[in-house]
């Protein structure tokens, strides 16, 4: 029988209402591009939300249109998050690291009409303004005084001006919940990047999970630090779900290295930071150096690629900081699997608790996951068995933009990425289809080799490649970065593996670099490693 309950649309827009009617004096701090910290409350970004939505308007943007940006983490990139998704316009994040073609790429087949940048990216906006001719306005996220005039580029609009003579109240409209909100498109590794259109319900849903004490665990009692990007994954929808759960939003702008990350934790009393392991592997340097502590760092949350075992152990056991280990993609809109562990698991051994958190962990409300072998039969649920993940849930893209077929198989998104999971439900991802390297026809898992190596107590950062073999098809190369000062050489880190790792699994060779390619989103780029040293090392 249909049920007797009312019903109301999950939109961004019920978010923003929720957070400035109930914690409308809670603060958000931002570092701005020019430098200082900025610092207002929710009450007052929603009224300025309001403002761009009536100048977006006044541009000309109509319902659906998409608004471009290509900004940092800090306070006008939220007032866009909520005004053009609450207004039923579409932002689309941009990644400012893409190379330039791509970027041209991205917004033209997203047809934004408004790109909102911050000047750090003016001369990027200059070379790719000519190829976007479907673009009406450019607008800088500043103020008068720090809005540049771009020398044979497009004019500029400044932000602060456009927004200043607009209304601080907005009618936000009831749309449909499945409408799309937010558009991120992968990074493109291979080929050019395919577009996902996120829905309000499945940002909503998964803001909201997102609160709950096992898994952000946000409330008014704490302050958040996105580290990870805005224009990647939703900043894994942390912009949302602070306002959900009224925590204190804090913002880094441009500055990501360890050191004014450390400043921005202490001086702003954060307590829950959110980022991929190579920003922690910075903090951590920093923090090790100078010999600090942290004073209100209570847990971090880590994703984006695999988080070494060593770095758990730095942050845990050295530092008294919780890891909350997740795994999610561009497709999944964000965290889709966490790692937490529980009450039993906190009276193990050190070794053993740094081990689980090394895992993926479970998924998380609304997420099912599967592993699958090459016929798409599912594999037992023993920790062995390992085959392409698939996932389903309410965050989940079932197609990619302007695709006109499903990217699904029988219901299940396929991830590309090769796991296990255990019988209580626990994931390992192993590697990722194209990383893993085939040898003699049995797989060795990238991402378990380079946890070994980082294991190595000089090693910084470590990184695997399939190099061709004649006789096993493919062999592990490794590459290692050394911490400052130290100086271990090839001998050494196969000695340390050989102890850790199956024999077969060792590389045959070791390089060292000084340092690995990243790309935007903070992740070792593979396939820059594959493209320079592809012919491998003898
Ligand atoms: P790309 O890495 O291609 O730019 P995404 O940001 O969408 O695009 O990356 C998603 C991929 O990152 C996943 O498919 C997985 O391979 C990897 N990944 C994400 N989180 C983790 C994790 N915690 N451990 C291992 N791999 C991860």
């Amino acid at each position: 029988a249909p049920s007797l309950m009312m019903f109301r649309p999950m939109l961004i827009s019920s978010i923003l209402k929720h957070g400035m009617t109930h914690f409308g004096d809670q603060e958000i701090v931002s570092r701005e591009t020019h430098g200082p910290l900025f610092c207002y409350t929710f009450a007052e970004m929603g009224a300025r939300a309001a403002q761009l939505a009536h100048a977006l308007q006044r541009l000309g943007v109509t319902p659906g249109g998409m608004v471009g940006s290509i900004a940092w983490n800090n306070h006008r990139h939220v007032e866009a998050y909520y005004a053009v998704s609450g207004s039923g316009m579409v932002i689309h994040t941009c990644n400012p690291r893409l190379h330039p073609d791509q970027l041209a790429y991205v917004i033209n087949h997203a047809e934004d009409e408004v790109v909102l940048f911050d000047s750090t990216f003016a001369p990027l906006v200059k070379a790719i303004a000519p190829h976007c001719p479907k673009v009406k306005a450019w607008v800088c996220l500043s103020d008068a005084e720090h809005t540049p005039v771009i020398e044979g580029g497009p004019e500029v609009l400044c932000y602060d001006a456009l927004i200043a003579p607009e209304s601080t109240a907005f009618d936000w409209p009831d749309l449909d919940e499945t409408s799309g909100a937010a558009l991120c498109y992968t990074s493109g590794t291979t080929g050019n990047p395919k577009g996902v259109l996120y829905s309000h319900r499945g940002i909503f849903l998964n803001a909201t999970t997102s609160c709950m004490g096992g898994v952000l665990n946000l409330s008014a009692q704490e302050a958040v630090l996105p580290v990870v990007p805005m224009f990647h994954i939703n900043a894994w929808c942390i912009p949302y779900s602070a306002l959900v759960g009224g925590a204190k939003l804090v913002l880094p702008g441009p500055k990501l290295d360890g050191a004014s990350l450390y400043e921005l934790m202490e001086a702003e009393q954060v307590t829950l930071a959110a980022g991929v392991p190579t920003i922690w592997m910075g903090l951590l340097q920093h923090v090790d150096q100078q010999g600090a502590r942290f004073n209100y760092l209570k847990r971090t949350l880590v994703g984006g690629s695999a988080m070494p075992k060593a770095l758990i152990g730095k942050f845990v056991d050295t530092y008294g900081v919780e890891v909350r280990h997740g795994w999610g993609m561009t497709e999944t809109t964000s965290v889709a699997t966490l790692s937490v562990l529980s009450r039993r698991d906190l009276a193990r051994p050190a070794d053993e608790r740094q081990a689980i958190v090394a895992r993926q962990g479970k998924p998380v409300s609304g997420i099912e996951i599967k592993v699958v072998d090459e016929n798409g039969q599912t594999l037992p649920r023993d920790d062995i068995a390992q085959g392409e993940l698939m996932v389903r849930g309410h965050w989940i893209m079932e197609r990619y933009f302007k695709s006109d077929k499903t990217a699904l198989i029988n219901g299940w998104f396929p991830t590309g990425d090769i796991a296990t999971i255990s019988a209580d439900g626990v994931l390992t991802i192993r590697d990722r289809t194209k990383d893993v390297i085939k040898s003699g026809g049995e797989w060795i898992s990238s991402i378990d080799l380079e946890n070994a190596a980082a294991g190595h107590p000089a090693v910084a950062m470590a990184a695997v490649i399939g190099v061709k073999h004649p006789k096993w098809d493919e062999r592990p190369l490794l590459f290692i970065v050394r911490k400052p000062g130290q100086s271990v050489e090839k001998q050494d880190i196969l000695d340390f593996l050989v102890e850790r790792v199956a024999k077969w699994w060792v590389p045959d060779d070791v390089m060292f670099l000084d340092s690995l390619p990243v790309g935007g989103t903070g992740k070792v780029q593979k396939n820059e490693l594959r493209k320079q040293f592809a012919g491998g090392a003898d």
